[in-house]
């Protein structure tokens, strides 16, 4: 997960990328970072925490001068949540200064990690992103492009990058696709970002998409693409369930249209005729429970409110009070659900606990009967890719039938959309994605557990 903004020739590029970064904040919570280049020297800021916690003032802002900036939201993985992890990464390489974001996971680390350490590199950070600029270190090309080109021809697996190298910027995206990267102007600078909802937040124009396989070099005033490799898009199709924001425009369509039409399909494959009312789980599946009650008898209702203002939560994990966990976000509204045969329709079940702990607050403030519907297929596989979806083992559906799933969650009944069914709420035919998560067919071969990326 992660995300990331890059601003390329405009004299407010810090603050830019600093409200670009606001707009991606549902991509990572963990940490969040700036890097700019003043024309003769990089400045950075990072921090662990939310983008408000990280940039406390103006004069931070201030500080971080220059005409190009990059910027950085990390999403927490398991194991690797050391502040050395949080980005941009900064480097020194023969005079010149050099800082890297990136989103994605890189699946041959071993076998570059092994290279790299026998030619003497020394690791600062646990974090797969490191590599990219050791391996452009050991690169034997004559020029900067092709040093670059030779390494991400040899990473293999997901990367969306920007590079700042002194007055240069590099982008670059795996010939997959597997994470979103789109391109803006505004006022004559370029702007990259993770998600359109960035460029928006700065008012900047949506141009294209980072094409999959492509990297540009923006050098002053030119601006040159290459070919990293053939494009083979396989968009991570997760993207559209959960992850981007439904008013971001992804992999060429719209978030918002994708999930209304998930919920449409879920309603006609899975209906719960019983139901007099649809609640979504907010904010993730609010989008896909309207769908759903535009194909359905029964009506759409508020009646989980959100906590937009929790943040972190430092609860004791004991049974009694991780129960609270669930209460500090979530609290049901006892009137719309008052002896109500209800629809809960939920994104995706990746542990369960979310779901069970929702369903016996509902069942609680009065609930008559609980369908859930589930606007994904079971998550049986791990992403190699960037999606924190844990082990096997914790994955609920990989170790349960859904009728066992259904009991765990004590709801009246559960049903999953089907695969062809999430593919037709595609615009892009279904080879285009990549669906591992649901069907353990990775489009390569996978030797090695997940590393400590974004
Ligand atoms: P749970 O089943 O308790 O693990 O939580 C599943 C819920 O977390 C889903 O309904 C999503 O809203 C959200 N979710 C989905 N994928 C992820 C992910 N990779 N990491 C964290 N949360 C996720």
């Amino acid at each position: 997960m992660c995300g990331i903004v890059g601003i390329y020739n405009h004299e407010e590029a810090a603050t830019l990328t600093y409200l670009g970064l606001y707009a991606l904040q549902h991509r990572g919570q963990e940490g969040a970072g700036i890097a700019s280049f003043d024309g003769k020297v990089s400045h950075l800021q990072k921090g662990k925490g939310l983008v408000a916690d990280v940039f406390v003032s103006r004069e931070q802002l201030m500080r971080l001068s220059g005409k190009t900036a990059i910027g950085h939201v990390r999403y927490s993985t398991y194991g690797s949540n050391g502040s050395e992890n949080i980005q941009p990464l900064a480097f020194k390489y023969k005079g010149s200064q050099i800082s890297i974001v990136h989103n994605g996971n890189l699946i041959n680390l071993d076998e570059i990690g092994r290279d790299l350490e026998s030619h003497g590199a020394l690791f600062q950070t646990t974090s797969d992103t490191e590599y990219i600029i050791h391996l452009f270190a050991h690169s034997g090309g004559d020029s900067l492009v092709e040093k670059f080109l030779q390494v991400f021809r040899r990473i293999r697996g997901a990367f969306s990058v920007l590079i700042l190298f002194d007055n240069k910027m590099i982008v670059a995206r795996d010939h997959r696709g597997f994470r979103p990267l789109c391109i803006g102007t505004l006022d004559g600078s370029y702007i990259f970002a993770s998600e359109t909802c960035a460029l928006d937040l700065i008012g900047a124009t949506y141009e294209r998409d980072v094409k999959p396989g492509e990297m540009i070099v923006l050098d002053g005033t030119d601006v040159k693409s290459y070919q990293i490799a053939p494009p083979e898009p396989k968009h991570c199709i997760f993207e559209y369930v959960y992850f981007s924001r439904p008013d971001s425009q992804i992999f060429g369509e719209y978030v918002d249209k994708t999930r209304r039409k998930l919920g449409k399909i879920l309603a006609m494959e899975k209906p719960a005729p019983e139901a007099e009312i649809v609640i979504s789980v907010p904010d993730s599946s609010n989008t896909i429970a309207l769908g759903y009650s535009q194909r359905s008898t029964a009506r759409f209702e508020i009646a989980l409110i959100r906590n937009h203002y929790i943040g972190r939560t430092f609860i004791h994990p004991t049974q009694t009070m991780r129960d609270f966990t669930a209460k500090i976000k979530f609290n049901p509204v006892g009137g719309v659900l008052k002896d109500r045969k209800i629809v809960v329709v939920d994104d995706s079940i990746v542990r369960g606990t979310t779901l069970r702990k929702l369903a016996r607050m509902l069942r609680s403030a009065g609930a008559k009967e609980i369908h859930i519907r589930i606007g994904s297929p079971p998550v049986k596989f791990p992403c190699y890719y960037g999606m924190d979806f844990p082990s096997h083992e914790e994955l609920i559906a990989n170790q349960k039938s859904i009728t066992e799933i259904k009991d765990y969650l004590e709801v009246d009944s559960l049903e999953y959309i089907s695969p062809e069914g999430l593919l037709n709420a595609m615009s892009l035919p279904a080879e285009n994605f990549c669906t591992a998560c649901f069907t353990g067919h990775y489009c390569e071969k996978i030797n090695q557990e997940k590393e400590n990326s974004c």
